[in-house]
């Protein structure tokens, strides 16, 4: 059986790193191809993987590849271009868009969705999600860090004293809790917001303020994700981060409500009562943005304050995120893949979720 790792489009990570490709060849009995190249960008050179896969064309790849995985779905286009119920391993946003799996049917194709794996303990491992967010929720605050004029941590210099910057963040899941633990780390007093009130012991064990809003929606029955809050709660949010935002020096938005539009928490009228040189990192951009005036792919500047939309700052530690991203596809194979068999058993939960073309096995 011939795992292929194809590289990338418009995308620095790979979806293995060589160590962790090492295992995967012990770990499942597998072969191992690599699309020339498909590591470069991350910093690892087709040389590092020589060892143990086979540096192939794009056309090989696909053609001889019996389980292909890649951190983005392989463009349409070239689905037929891969073997007849070859196993395609993405993030296929079938949540979001679910005629993917029909087309995926359609094209003889069995899909795995790493974005369907449950978000439970036993699953964890598996779960590229937290690990990407995580990276973004580190990348936010040092990219805070370099747009904004003044330091993070309180300085006493023989120049004069420097206070500490405050840093918001709207969002407490795993993006905003790596954001809450690095802005700290770099000295900066912090707050967070977020309507799920178990994240505030997290919040306050990160030696972060936790701002409560009465009244949020129960959400015990959403797998773990937030759910979309009346309008009556979001507007006595704002009122309450619109009272902080005047004070804060950088705002970290990573407030998602999954498979919706991100709640919409920063208006224009807060950005405008914000100090100058104060620094808007979004990380919901790609999903409309938690400020009004956050363009997704863009830094721009409105009255002096810098507002970055990017969701995807995972792509900014590019070699982190494909070893951890590796890692955890790795767990997830050991499921269905025993000594260069597939064994796809469709009892188990984690499979039963992520299998997305459950249904169309040979
Ligand atoms: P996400 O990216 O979907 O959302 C980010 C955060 O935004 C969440 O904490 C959400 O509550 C928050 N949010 C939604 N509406 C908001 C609002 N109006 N104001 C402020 N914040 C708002 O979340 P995620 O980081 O992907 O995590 C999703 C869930 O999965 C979380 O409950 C997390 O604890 C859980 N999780 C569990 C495991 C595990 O047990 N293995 C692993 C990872 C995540």
């Amino acid at each position: 059986m011939i795992l292929g790792i194809p590289k990338e489009t418009n995308d620095r990570r790979v979806a293995f790193a060589p160590a962790t490709l090492a295992k995967a060849v012990k770990d499942l009995g597998i072969e191992c191809w690599l699309e020339s190249g498909a590591g470069l960008a991350a910093s690892f050179p087709d040389g590092a993987y020589s060892e143990v896969a086979k540096v192939v064309t794009r056309a090989e790849l696909f053609q001889h590849s019996d389980i292909v995985v890649s951190i983005n779905p392989i463009p349409e286009s070239e689905w037929k271009l891969l073997k007849k119920e070859a196993i395609v391993i993405s993030r296929f946003e079938s949540y979001m868009k679910p005629e993917v799996v029909g087309k995926l049917q359609e094209a003889g194709l069995r899909a795995f969705g790493l974005d369907m794996v449950p978000r439970t303990t036993l699953a964890q491992s598996m779960d590229v999600l937290s690990s990407l967010a995580s990276i973004s929720g580190y990348k936010a605050v040092l990219l805070a860090t370099h747009y904004f004029p003044r330091y993070f941590p309180m300085l006493i210099t023989p120049a004069g004293s420097v206070k500490p910057s405050t840093v918001l963040v709207l969002g407490a899941g795993v993006a905003g809790l790596q954001a809450i633990a690095t802005a700290k780390r770099l000295g900066a007093i912090v707050e967070a917001s977020d309507p799920r009130l178990a994240v505030k012991e997290e919040v306050e064990s990160l030696g972060g303020k936790f701002i409560l809003v009465e009244g949020a929606k129960d959400d015990s029955g959403a797998g773990g994700y937030a759910v979309e809050q009346s309008e009556d709660f979001l507007q006595r949010q704002r009122v309450e981060v619109q009272a902080r935002a005047a004070k804060a020096d950088v705002i970290i938005t990573t407030a998602q409500v999954r498979g919706k539009k991100a709640p919409m928490l920063l208006p224009a009228e807060t950005v405008n009562q914000m100090k100058p040189g104060s620094v808007i990192i979004d990380l919901a951009a790609s999903t409309g943005g938690n400020c009004e005036l956050t363009q997704d792919g863009k830094v721009i500047s409105h009255n002096g304050v810098t507002i970055v939309g990017n969701s995807d700052l995972s792509q900014e530690l590019p070699q982190d995120a494909s070893f951890l991203f590796g890692n955890n596809v790795l767990n997830f194979m050991k499921l269905f893949v025993k000594k260069g068999e597939l064994a796809i058993d469709e009892s188990n939960v984690i499979i039963q979720q992520s299998f997305i073309t459950a249904g169309v096995t040979a």
